[in-house]
């Protein structure tokens, strides 16, 4: 049985990141994991006249929210690491005493160690070391995600707790976004608007160079962009995501882009799927 886990730091990043690729394995029958850090606590409000009572349960709804966005994905395995939102670089939520930047980083590991050690994937994904576009979380992902796939095997720093047992993963995937489509984005969108252009994020998305996979999720958009409109309080009624035209967005959501970054298994990078070679 084929398994793969994926790591990410708030709902609605398993779609918008990998919603095609999801869906595409669980289509398959792959048993498929997506680990959340954190429940979103941090993040702007939408759709709901009633945001300043939302707010102390803005988890518990983003929870509910990436659930129900799973199961449009075809994925009924969802877990969360148990920490806070830590809102953008600079804000007080950063050191928040539950927040994932903020988290003890051994102690975080930990936590997703256990989880690849109870479900034995034998593909797992983080995100690029900008983590897309250099929030906190996303970084944090990267970070941890990266050490848990070599930290599940080793008992010396991890010891076995209970009847788990170590595990290796097969492969690690960075998931990230293509810097050329990202500009090409944001440039379509200020024209859509009559502006000049929004000024370059240095840093975001990652250079064709540096992109081993992509993949064409053409087939699994509609449920990638169903998913999306799921996290009801993520999107804002004028939100790109609900006013865009097909055509625009099926050019934004139609292709998934990874870094291979690790395999067990020689084979060429490049083979859009994931699992090839691994049996
Ligand atoms: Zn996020």
């Amino acid at each position: 049985m084929l398994g793969r886990l994926a790591f990410h730091a708030h709902p609605d990043d398993e779609s918008i990141s990998m919603g095609g690729t999801l869906a595409d394995y669980a289509s398959r029958g792959v048993s498929v994991t997506v680990v959340t850090a954190t429940r979103g606590e941090a993040g702007e409000i939408h759709n709901r006249p009633d945001a300043d009572e939302v707010r102390p349960v803005l988890g518990d709804i983003r929870e509910a929210e990436e659930r129900a966005a799973c199961r449009v994905l075809g994925v009924d395995d969802v877990e969360f690491l148990g920490y806070r939102d830590s809102g953008m670089m600079g804000t007080p939520e950063n050191h928040h005493a539950d927040s994932f930047w903020g988290a003890d980083f051994m102690e975080a590991v930990g936590r997703l160690v256990r989880v690849i050690r109870a479900r034995r994937p034998l593909v797992v994904t983080a995100y690029d070391p900008f983590g897309g576009y250099g929030h906190p979380d996303h970084v944090q992902v990267h970070r941890v995600g990266t050490a848990a796939f070599f930290g599940s095997p080793d008992v010396g720093r991890f010891p076995v707790e209970g009847d788990e047992e170590p595990w290796q993963p097969a492969r690690l995937y960075w998931a990230t976004w293509s810097r050329e489509r990202l500009r090409r984005i944001r440039r379509e969108a200020s024209a859509d608007r009559g502006v000049d252009g929004e000024p370059e994020e240095p840093g975001s998305g990652t250079l064709p160079e540096h992109i081993t996979t992509r993949r064409d999720v053409s087939r699994f958009m509609d449920r990638k962009h169903a998913a999306l409109l799921t996290h009801d309080t993520q999107f804002a009624e004028d939100s790109w995501i609900r006013t865009m035209s097909e055509e625009r967005l099926r050019g934004f959501l139609a292709e998934e882009v990874f870094v291979r970054v690790f395999s067990k298994v020689p084979g060429d990078p490049s083979d859009a799927d994931l699992f090839a070679g691994l049996g």
